[in-house]
């Protein structure tokens, strides 16, 4: 990371924090490693993000409804879908500084500093490497790569490494009362096996044809080695998850389309188009014939957003095996009876949230020859906004509060819309300005008059005079989900 982006990313977490998007999580006690807390305007903005996504997946389709299922699931749920044997991560320690990282993390930050050096062919080499010990599960190999290329313990500075390890991800718990009579049961490390378990469930209650999906949004958990960038890569984290059920020979297809259509939504946020790709992955999971990721440029460089993923007929047929219930589908259309196959859309909201965040963020320099002035602005997309509108009276005085309060009352059975009448206009602004307040609605002497407002725009600053009376209609053609929605 340049010293400019790293300045940038610091500014942006420390934005988060100073205006309520985003804590440490029980930072009074110094915090937990890789959990975070939304706070009062990141919940909003959260929770706009997954109307967002609920809105585009179930109610732009009517062959895509959504669930909501439990964290907790039986444990064979686990052994089923793999994640028991083979959720693990690589892992190797630091003799001298206690320190535990993950080997194919280690390797790839070098890669990255050879390509930074410009030595493409190092990296290259390196690479092929990597990838070939990776689909091998050749930890050994991992070691003798990190011992090879002279790799050094952030921390100590030192070679002195344990062997690489492997390192199950999933958090377990004890259900029960009784210590000798409790399951080990775990937090999922995925949505994704609460929709597969109820896929006849939802089949046979909605009485849903196939091509159909079905889509998710909840908590996941995984023991991530190292946790690091933020709200990237956390242990607590929300996916929205959504599984889409065809024909088998059609997966592909159905692959091709879902892949644009979610690089279509990621675009409607308002981001350019160069800070997103497709990243196909080299390597497969052992079930999946296609997968790819959409990976988003942060400030550390392009990482993974959201996955694709055609997973073929996997875990369907997994828990078929393990729970001895048929999980088939009889086609009338064939005539004939199968396990679906599937392609799985699955976004990370936390991830999204800081694509967000990144985007939208910008240190303004609004000097002019007299006078020194910036302003911190949040570009927020005005439907994604937490607050809609705030509702400023010029001066706490002469009833200008009262005439504002009334605005008020009637904007907020439609919107969250906040009210402010502390410091200066200008001040105010500002404010509203670092929390991404598409527009601001000033109320002074003239609103007693002529029942008219000043509307102030957040991203060009200007202002025009508008009647109060047209308020909602206005409000509501800039915040409106069909600016989103329409884009798709
Ligand atoms: P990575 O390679 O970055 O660990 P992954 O390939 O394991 O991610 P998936 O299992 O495909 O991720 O999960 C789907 C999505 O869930 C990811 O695209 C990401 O947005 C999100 N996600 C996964 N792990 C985390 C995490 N630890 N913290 C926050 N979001 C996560």
């Amino acid at each position: 990371m340049s010293k400019q982006t790293d300045d940038f990313f610091k500014n942006v977490i420390s934005h988060a924090k100073e205006y309520g998007f985003v804590f440490p999580s029980s930072e009074i006690y110094d915090g937990l490693s890789a959990v975070y807390d939304y706070g009062q305007l990141g919940a909003e903005l959260k929770n706009n993000l997954k109307t967002y996504w609920w809105k585009a997946m179930v109610q732009l389709h009517e062959n895509i409804v959504g669930i909501d299922a439990a964290i907790f699931m039986h444990p064979t749920t686990w052994k089923a879908s793999g994640h028991i044997d083979g959720f693990n991560d690589p892992m190797i320690d630091n003799k001298d500084s206690k320190k535990r990282y993950r080997a194919d993390q280690l390797i790839e930050d070098k890669i990255a500093r050879y390509e930074t050096d410009g030595k493409t062919e190092k990296a290259q080499r390196l690479q092929t490497d990597l990838n070939s010990a990776l689909n091998d599960d050749d930890l050994p190999r991992l070691k003798v790569i990190i011992e090879e290329h002279n790799i050094v313990c952030p921390m100590s500075g030192t070679k002195n490494w344990t062997d690489v390890r492997q390192f199950n991800l999933m958090f377990s718990t004890q259900m029960g009362a009784s210590a000798e009579g409790a399951d080990t049961v775990y937090l999922r490390p995925e949505t994704a096996q609460g929709i597969f378990v109820n896929f006849l469930n939802v089949q046979k209650s909605g009485r849903m044809k196939i091509p159909f999906g079905i889509a998710q949004i909840g908590k996941a958990f995984r023991n991530e080695v190292i946790a690091r960038q933020f709200i990237m890569r956390m242990r607590e984290f929300e996916q929205m998850e959504m599984q889409f059920f065809v024909r088998p020979g059609t997966e592909l297809e159905w692959y091709g389309k879902w892949k644009e259509t979610r690089l279509k939504w990621h675009l409607a946020l308002g981001g350019e188009q160069t800070k997103y790709r497709y990243h196909d992955h080299v390597k497969l999971a052992h079930y999946a014939n296609a997968a790819v990721d959409i990976e988003y440029d942060f400030p550390f460089g392009f990482k993974e957003v959201e996955g694709i993923h055609s997973r073929t007929d996997f875990d369907l047929s997994q828990h078929q095996k393990f729970s001895g219930k048929k999980l088939q589908y009889f086609d009338p259309e064939i005539n004939q009876n199968y396990v679906p196959y599937v392609i799985e859309t699955s976004i990370g909201l936390d991830r999204l949230f800081l694509t967000v965040l990144c985007n939208s963020f910008e240190e303004q320099d609004l000097s002019t020859e007299d006078k020194q002035d910036s302003r911190s602005v949040l570009h927020f997309h005005p439907t994604l906004a937490p607050i809609k509108a705030a509702i400023l009276p010029l001066t706490k005085k002469d009833g200008l509060p009262d005439k504002a309060r009334e605005i008020l009352s009637r904007l907020k059975m439609d919107y969250n819309v906040q009210y402010d009448e502390k410091d200066s206009i200008g001040k105010r602004y500002r404010r509203q300005d670092a929390i991404g307040t598409p527009c601001c609605i000033t109320v002074d002497y003239q609103s007693l008059e002529d029942d008219t407002v000043t509307l102030r725009h957040r991203d060009s600053m200007e202002q025009e005079r508008v009647a109060a009376v047209d308020l909602e209609k206005i409000i509501g053609d800039l915040v409106g989900w069909k600016n989103l929605l329409g884009a798709l």
